[in-house]
């Protein structure tokens, strides 16, 4: 794909490799001041064993451990706001001072109702993804909201029943998609893999993806693709992938975990039949907070049957007496019925339109609250704000990176390189052998980043509270660590020859 790679940077400059001119960019940064809007762990406090701060123990050294850590790690777990523990703490008095009251009472101040609390966040959540906000609704889990849009969207039949996924899938979506295959007596062949063209690179080019969906398109029912992929790092051409597929029949979601948060996104625009994603990554909610779902607008209609019928296959809550209903097949819970027959308690279901009609449960305020602190965030700036930062900070990682002190560098990077086909993360492989012995050192200076093994790590400057600071100190450690990691690769290569010559004289 062809791109213009402005030059963001000038790498010629003899301080470009400093800190000087990291703490300059800093300066420049016109989102700066979000980064204090998070708790950055300390060193002292990833090495202490209690769960509090390193300050509140005896351990504490304030002139070794109060340094923040660098934390480049937000594709994995985001950092906890600030404002999420204030939260929770309003949370918890609404509930010991009101108890189920809580439920309806409006309060002078704080959170809405928790009867409320699922529109409450719609909004924000909608301009996060591009989506209008009857099309998102914050429920469940990823894992378990796949299931919930596969059950509604995934309709096998005699001729068109394959689900096309990519070949590094997520285990979770694999897992997803091959048993929903058995879920309908199909055999785990049904389930066509996109894989690399070449060994050496994870990437999946447009064009492959578009020739692998036309090759099956007779016999596929639904394509199920992450925006972005979470080993690679790789960003989907969401708008061109969905737009092939459905010109050819085929039903499109998106695994947006890696997605959401971290690039811009137009689900309503690109016409994405279903989406859902996780709200602990990028989007700071904490670990296996509750999640999300998109259901495009033109699936998540309710309307009423005209009195002759011909609703076509989508006839629902046929009730003796009463006006037919026509929406898309579900699983159904209370909590996706109409708010005013929600309490009746009369086995009509009557669908919320939109995604929140997909709901099933009464949510956890608890899981909401946090949500809410994260999008209360995520609502100082904008999507296009924080990629416009996030493009310039992961530029100055790649380029850092590739600028190796000591000859030609232990390591490769297998995330495109084309701005327009990555968000935050980098995937960094290393020379076999290196990956232990760098992940210790990292871990012993206080870097955080993500390790797939064998020989990957993923580093994810995130823009809300990353620094250039961040990635020049990651970049300085990373490089340290490399060259440590192979002398010392090099004298065991060394002794063991050695040994194998003694061998030989023997
Ligand atoms: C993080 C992630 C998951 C995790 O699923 P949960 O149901 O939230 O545990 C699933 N799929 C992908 C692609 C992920 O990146």
């Amino acid at each position: 794909m062809a791109f213009e790679k402005r030059p963001l940077f000038d790498v010629h400059d003899p301080a470009f490799h400093t800190e000087q001119f990291a703490v300059g960019e800093d300066a420049k940064d016109a989102l700066r001041h979000l980064r204090s809007e998070f708790i950055i762990p300390t060193k002292g406090d990833l090495k202490n064993k209690h769960f509090g701060p390193a300050a509140n123990t005896n351990n504490y050294s304030p002139t070794t451990n109060s340094e923040p850590c660098t934390y480049l790690c937000g594709n994995s777990l985001g950092l906890q706001p600030r404002r999420t523990s204030e939260y929770i703490k309003r949370y918890l008095d609404t509930w010991a001072s009101k108890g189920v009251y809580g439920h309806f009472k409006e309060l002078e101040e704080g959170l809405p109702p928790w009867l409320h609390i699922d529109d409450a966040v719609k909004e924000q959540t909608a301009k996060i993804v591009g989506a209008l906000p009857s099309e998102v609704v914050v429920m469940e889990t990823l894992t378990a909201n796949l299931h919930l849009l596969l059950a509604s969207f995934y309709k096998p039949t005699k001729d068109r029943y394959k689900i096309i996924i990519e070949g590094k899938a997520f285990p979770s979506d694999y897992y997803a998609a091959i048993s929903q295959l058995a879920l309908h007596n199909l055999p785990s062949s049904a389930l066509i893999t996109i894989t690399p063209s070449s060994p050496d690179s994870p990437y999946l080019s447009t064009e492959h993806i578009l020739s692998v969906i036309s090759q099956h398109h007779a016999s596929t029912a639904l394509v199920l693709l992450p925006g972005i992929q979470f080993y690679s790092g790789q960003f989907f051409q969401i708008d061109i992938i969905t737009r092939h597929a459905q010109s050819l029949g085929i039903t499109v979601g998106w695994d947006l975990a890696h997605a959401m948060g971290n690039v811009p996104l137009h689900l309503h625009d690109w016409n994405v039949d279903f989406a859902a994603w996780c709200n602990y990554k990028y989007m700071n909610g904490g670990p296996g907070v509750i999640g999300g779902l998109f259901v495009h607008e033109r699936h998540g209609r309710v309307d009423t049957a005209s009195p002759n019928g011909g609703s076509e296959g989508l006839v629902n809550g046929t009730i003796e007496g009463e006006e037919q209903l026509i929406y898309r097949p579900r699983l159904s819970g209370w909590w996706g019925s109409d708010k005013s027959a929600r309490f009746r308690m009369d086995n009509k279901f009557v669908p919320i339109p939109g995604a929140s009609g997909f709901q099933l449960s009464n949510p956890s305020a608890l899981d909401m609250t946090a949500v809410t602190a994260s999008l209360d965030v995520f609502a100082m700036t904008s999507m296009q704000e924080l990629r416009e930062k996030s493009l310039k900070l992961t530029a100055y990682l790649e380029l850092r990176l590739q600028q190796y002190p000591d000859g030609k560098a232990p390591y490769r990077i297998i995330t495109p390189l084309n701005p327009n086909e990555r968000g935050a993360q980098l995937s960094v492989r290393l020379e076999p052998c290196l990956l232990d012995a760098v992940m210790e050192i990292l871990e012993e200076e206080g870097v955080v980043v993500d390790e797939r093994r064998p020989d990957v790590v993923r580093v994810a400057p995130a823009p809300l509270y990353n620094s250039f600071l961040d990635v020049h100190n990651f970049v300085t450690i990373f490089q340290r660590a490399c060259k440590k990691a192979k002398k010392g690769l090099a004298e065991t290569e060394e002794s063991v020859m050695v040994e194998n010559g003694k061998d030989l004289h023997h």
